[in-house]
């Protein structure tokens, strides 16, 4: 990590009304560690600090209270207005956030547009928020007397089971709930009481806009989610040449004094290459393609599961090519850009044009992405990166859900919309160029049903073939705290294809 990176990407928080505390904890991501203590009259706080070198940014105290924030904001510059006038800008996201929690309360969360996961203490009371998009994952253990919190679910195995709260339980770690996105949980220690509070939800209204509204409503909301990502440092913008994130490249490149880094991923199997090309030597950036055999992708899948926390197979092949990226790009940590997320407000996976399926797509997404951390910046921590992602900004968010579904589809286009933002940044054929998901650019989909046919999975059983790899490696790396090198990856394979054809046999551990 660098600089350029939050004060802190991930944490554990134990908070306790005795002493004791859980032993070290194991996370994916690869940072800085810093531990902190602190000890008043009516508790005490021990907090795991995965951070890129000022871990002291990422904590801070007032009136009394003490907030743990890892990650960052994207709309400081509204949330200082907030602040009484005269009075000196706190010099950082976790300064800024505890001083208008003692205007607000717990309904300061209301007011953040970010990528973060944060607890507060104060008398009695541990307050957990997630971002609106819950991009940060956020786990909790809570038992009377103590409230454990952490970023990765796999830090909390070693907790004594906690109580059940409302939030979602975690696979085979009894007693480990994950925050949901945009909620707050507020906790009274003693009791382990927990009062859930929403901060955001997804619009479910849609607006009918002029063309050229819709489209000056999108350009500006995506330019300024990239212009508050880029602030500092030159990004690196994982390009695949759709135009997702050939948009976020082009933006990035207007706005930033020197060249832009792009890089690329391919397969032995299938690339975006030449695609990608264009676009870098229309932004002028400084690109990379990296090409990963396919036998090392494959390799990869327990470190995405291990990473994402994830169980869910499409998400994790949709995943699994961003990881082996990350963890080639080598170097010191960088700020990585994408543009993933795009198609599920815009309805881009949905390959026909009747409005009303576009509709429900988008509505369906949009009720069911929570838990599947397909956001999470563990997985570019992996190679010790911090990644972000201006679609799921909160205010780019809010613009693309609530746009009717035929500013979506429309002139035969999917993601019309934003093509026609883009009109006059990017060249016509990456404009109009159709979707092409990375998980079928990189060959990704095709060389993880290989293996599984391979290793006799009946052709129509692939897909839950799939599925019980995913379980299995979960049930290894996250449940078991296992280290992704040490997966069996074949043994799990063949249990998987043998459960599908009535012959398994146990795993070897
Ligand atoms: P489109 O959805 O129109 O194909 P896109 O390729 O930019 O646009 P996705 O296919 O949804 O978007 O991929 C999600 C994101 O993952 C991309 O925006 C990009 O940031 C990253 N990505 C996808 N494929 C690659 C690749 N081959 N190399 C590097 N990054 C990639
Ligand atoms: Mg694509």
């Amino acid at each position: 990590m660098t600089p350029n990176s939050p004060a802190a990407i991930g944490f554990l928080t134990e908070l306790r009304q005795d002493g004791g505390h859980v032993p070290a904890p194991t996370f994916a991501a690869r940072a800085s560690r810093a531990t902190w203590h602190e000890r008043t009259a009516d508790r005490t706080l021990h907090a795991v600090l995965l951070h890129s070198g000022a871990p002291d940014e990422a904590c801070a105290r007032a009136r009394g209270r003490t907030l743990v924030f890892a990650g960052e904001l994207y709309n400081r510059d509204e949330l200082h207005r907030l602040l009484p006038p005269g009075r000196a800008l706190p010099g950082n996201d976790a300064a800024l956030v505890i001083a208008l929690f003692g205007v607000y309360d717990l309904h300061v969360f209301r007011l953040l547009n970010g990528r973060f996961a944060a607890l507060v203490t104060e008398s009695g009371r541990a307050v957990l928020a997630t971002d609106h998009a819950g991009s940060v994952p956020l786990y909790v253990s809570v038992a009377p007397g103590r409230v454990l919190a952490a970023t990765e679910a796999k830090a909390l195995r070693n907790a004594p089971a906690g109580r059940p709260v409302p939030a979602r339980p975690v696979r085979g770690l009894p007693g480990t709930h994950q925050v949901p996105a945009g909620t707050v949980l507020d906790i009274e220690v003693a009791t382990g009481k927990c009062v859930p509070h929403r901060t955001w939800a997804p619009p479910l209204a849609r607006r009918i806009l002029p063309e050229e509204e819709a489209v000056d409503a999108v350009r500006r909301a995506v330019e300024r989610a990239v212009r508050t990502r880029t602030a500092g440092g030159t990004p690196l913008v994982v390009l695949s040449g759709g135009i997702d994130s050939s948009t976020v490249a082009a933006l990035a490149a207007r706005r930033a004094a020197r060249p832009v880094d792009t890089v690329s991923m391919g397969t032995d199997e299938a690339d975006e290459f030449p695609q990608a090309r264009v676009v870098a030597r229309h932004v002028g950036s400084a690109h990379r393609e990296i090409t990963v055999p396919t036998t090392e992708l494959l390799r990869r899948l327990p470190h995405t599961v291990w990473a994402a926390e994830c169980l869910d197979p499409d998400i994790v092949e949709y995943l699994l090519p961003l990881t082996a990226l990350y963890v080639r790009i080598g170097g010191p940590g960088r700020r990585v850009l994408t543009g993933y997320g795009a198609d599920i407000p815009l309805g881009g996976m949905h390959r026909e044009n009747r409005l009303p399926r576009l509709d429900t797509a988008v509505c369906h997404d949009m009720e069911t992405f929570d838990g599947l951390n397909e956001m999470t910046p563990t997985l570019s921590a992996v190679g010790g990166h911090w990644s972000t992602h201006p679609y799921w900004d909160r205010d780019v968010l809010d613009v693309l859900v609530s746009l009717e579904a035929g500013l979506k589809h429309r002139h035969g286009q999917d993601k019309w919309v934003l093509r026609a933002a883009m009109s006059d940044v990017l060249p016509h054929e990456v404009v109009v160029r159709p979707k092409l998901g990375v998980h079928e650019g990189s060959g990704t989909s095709s060389s993880f049903s290989r293996l599984l046919a391979d290793a006799g999975a009946p052709p129509d059983r692939v897909r839950q073939a799939k599925r019980l790899v995913v379980r299995e490696i979960f049930d290894q790396v996250v449940v078991g705290g296992r280290h992704p090198d040490d997966v069996a990856l074949d043994a799990v394979v063949e249990l998987a294809a043998s459960r599908l054809t009535g012959a398994a046999r146990p795993v070897p551990r």
